[in-house]
């Protein structure tokens, strides 16, 4: 899939890089109706035209795909990031085509052959916490994971007895039925119902894997987690999957990342925000103030005269960009002016002090143009409450 003549998506379609989503949808029905396989037993090219046409479909179709291929072309989906999210091993259009198969023709892949398909992809999910998110982590991951039965070879049979091969579809594992109608004759291909696809009947079954062919066990599996990968993003461990049929690769183990709340950090993209409260002493004289970061702390400086919601900005102590995780976002500092709810007598009457020595100063700044400054008795009068 990751060839080199592959034309555009818009092109392959037949329509505008304006066309609607609507116009996307007919002009791809259009195209799988003609080129299904279904429709074109054996046909290699009729096949390849179909593949062409889903997989410019799998991205048209989608607002966020789409605008990723509209700004970089094939390359948004080539290695990592793009195609749903980070995945770690580059992308594959397998899902998408299960979904739309299953979606526009029912039946899924099952209904097509019984040649080497890949298996199923498997999910889990795997909780971590915002600074391994930040820094990247090695974790386990436990889980159940098939694997072809060892007493069998994954046949399902008996040892020494052998699977038949199905009378129903003589082992297609799919069988036509065709339909006389008032449009015609329909053809409809439909998966075996007697061997349910695989093309065999079983007589004999395994009693190791009762016939399924297949044994779970638990499994560990390692996950590397890149710095830099945010709550929801994938990453994608090839061939961790459920067994591939008929000698078919594995499917792909999907490891969903949920990344943890931090106490006092929330992240956007590559930044990270947080309040730091600063006593109204040091905002208004300034100082020096040692603050958390992923990194650890570090010695800030407030300008005298900060107010409140002020922003400093830390450069490169926030999160490692995925593509390149010596490329950091950065830290904002947002600076909150704590003002005191208990003081001691001391204090209130060294602010009483503060207050007389600042005069009308301090009082202007909030004063309505053309009110009269506040009287001096009503001062008095709010601070002998
Ligand atoms: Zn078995
Ligand atoms: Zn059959």
């Amino acid at each position: 899939m990751a060839d080199q003549q592959k034309r555009d998506y818009y092109e392959v379609l037949g329509i505008a890089k304006t066309a609607s989503e609507e116009e996307i949808k007919k002009a791809y029905r259009k195209l799988a109706k003609k080129y299904h396989p279904d429709a074109n037993p054996g046909d290699k090219e009729a096949e390849a035209k179909f593949k062409e046409a889903s997989e410019a479909y799998a991205v048209l179709s989608d607002p966020e795909k789409r605008q990723q291929y509209d700004t970089y072309g094939f390359a948004a989906f080539d290695g990592t990031g793009g195609f749903g999210g980070f995945d770690f091993n580059g992308g594959g259009f397998e899902d998408i085509f299960g979904d739309i198969f299953g979606g526009m023709f029912g039946g899924g892949r099952s209904a097509r052959s019984n040649g080497p398909m890949k298996g199923q992809n498997v999910r889990t999910s795997v909780r971590i916490t915002f600074l391994e998110a930040v820094f990247g982590v090695d974790k386990e991951i436990t889980l159940n994971l098939k694997d072809p039965c060892p007493t069998c070879n994954g046949s399902g049979a008996k040892p020494g007895t052998s699977p038949k091969m199905c009378p129903k579809c003589s082992g297609k594992g799919q069988v036509v039925y065709t339909q006389q109608s008032f449009f015609g004759t329909v053809r409809n291909v439909q998966t075996c119902p007697d061997c349910s696809g695989s093309g065999q009947i079983i007589e004999e079954k395994c009693t190791e894997c009762g016939g399924s062919g297949y044994i779970s066990s638990r499994k560990t599996i390692q996950v590397t987690i890149p710095a830099g990968i945010d709550n929801g993003q994938s990453i994608r461990i090839r061939e961790k999957g459920e067994p591939g049929v008929n000698g078919g690769p594995r499917g792909d183990l999907l490891v969903e990342v949920l990344v943890q709340d931090h106490p006092s950090f929330v992240r956007q993209d590559t930044n990270i925000y947080s309040t730091v409260r600063i006593s109204f002493a040091i905002a208004a004289l300034g100082g020096s103030v040692a603050v958390d970061t992923v990194d650890g702390k570090v010695v800030c400086e407030v300008r005298p005269g900060t107010q409140t919601d002020t922003r400093l900005r830390l450069k490169g102590k926030g999160v490692p960009s995925l593509r390149n995780k010596n490329i950091r976002g950065d830290h904002f500092i947002t600076w909150v002016v704590d003002v005191p709810t208990k003081l001691s007598r001391e204090a209130r009457d060294l602010l009483r002090r503060f207050d007389e020595a600042s005069g009308d100063s301090l009082h202007t700044a909030g004063r309505i143009d053309g009110e009269e400054a506040p009287k001096e008795n009503k001062r008095k009068k709010f601070w002998e409450k």
